[in-house]
């Protein structure tokens, strides 16, 4: 029985409602009512601090008043508080039932519930969600720092295979739709498996570290990169074509000649071969890859230390 919810509501009874009043002003919900002209006809101790309403008549207009003029209860920012009331006004009464968030002066965050009666008189109950809102927060920091984490190669701070492939479907796709070049380029570091047995395998992890810091001086913010592999490396490089995106790699091969990477007393060089392919229209992700990866294949052939771009 009563499962409709609405029996229960033909059962109101003078007491009920005086009882539904009482239980109301004792659950912590900070209440005002305002009459059909907006005058304050009843508010809570609670709610009285929040807005620092003053002794004597008081309107919502002359308590946002007083809050905005003394820098206390809600936070209002605007230079015009005729401009601001009438934008509220706007608001008020607009609808039956409004839920809005305030952010307090102080820092704290209130959940209002604006109920309108038929006869424009308004029920103002508002609760304070700051530690909802902390929680949530601390909650979204986490789940940003764990984004960044799940997408970053921990040895070099770049981009980890799945990352960047994943931007790299993102740049095919908008070149797709604006038949806009780009080119991709693979890397991979020569004898890396010399240096890792001269120089140990904390030698080998400063080489990569070493790289992708070289990698960062030379490309451009909006060029992607990562590392796919365990010393393979994949630039996606927006707006350039074969040409461009070798220019870049030479300018990489230059900077590198003129590094002096220190592993334990030695001073140590190495260096990467790469290979370059240009999307054009019709080529798919796995198909221009594959053109990067012969192209890099044909330059490790070649002797190393060289670019080649995918025919
Ligand atoms: P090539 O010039 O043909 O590329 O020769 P290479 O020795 O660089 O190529 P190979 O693929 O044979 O060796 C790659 C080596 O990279 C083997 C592996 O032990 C090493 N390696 C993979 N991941 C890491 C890593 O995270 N740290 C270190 N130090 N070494 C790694
Ligand atoms: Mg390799
Ligand atoms: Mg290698």
């Amino acid at each position: 029985m009563n499962s409709d919810g609405k029996s229960y509501q033909s059962n109101m009874t003078p007491e009920l409602l005086m009882r539904l009043g009482e239980g109301l002003l004792n659950s912590g919900t900070m209440l005002a009512l305002f009459a059909p002209d907006d005058t304050l006809q009843f508010a809570t101790p609670d709610f009285v601090r929040l807005y620092d309403v003053q002794p004597g008549p008081q309107t919502f207009g002359s308590i946002m008043r007083h809050c905005h003029a003394w820098k206390t209860g809600p936070l209002i920012e605007t230079d015009d508080m005729d401009a601001w009331l009438a934008m509220a006004d706007g608001k008020r009464r607009s609808r039956a039932l409004r839920k809005f968030e305030v952010d307090m002066v102080d820092g704290r965050w209130m959940y209002a519930i604006e109920t309108t009666f038929d006869d424009n008189w308004v029920l103002l109950a508002v609760t304070d969600y700051t530690a909802v809102k902390h929680k949530e927060a601390t909650l979204r920091t986490a789940r940003d720092e764990a984004i960044v984490a799940s997408e970053t190669d921990h040895l070099t701070g770049l981009f980890n295979r799945g990352a960047a492939m994943k931007r790299f479907g993102a740049i095919l796709d908008r070149a797709v739709q604006g038949n806009q070049v780009f080119s991709i380029v693979l890397l991979d570091l020569d004898h890396f498996k010399m240096i890792n047995d001269h120089f140990g395998h904390d030698g080998g992890d400063q080489v990569l570290v070493h790289f992708s810091g070289c990698m960062r001086d030379v490309l451009r913010d909006r060029d992607v990169t990562g590392r796919v592999g365990g010393e393979e490396f994949l630039f996606v490089m927006p707006g350039a074509s074969t040409d461009q995106a070798g220019a870049v790699v030479e300018r990489l091969r230059a900077h590198l000649r003129d590094q002096r990477l220190k592993v334990g007393d030695v001073t140590l060089r190495y260096t990467f071969s790469a290979g370059i392919a240009e999307w054009t229209p019709g080529k798919t992700l796995q198909g221009l890859y594959k053109d990067a990866d012969q192209a890099l294949y044909a330059a490790k052939s070649a002797g190393r230390d060289q670019a080649r771009n995918a025919v």
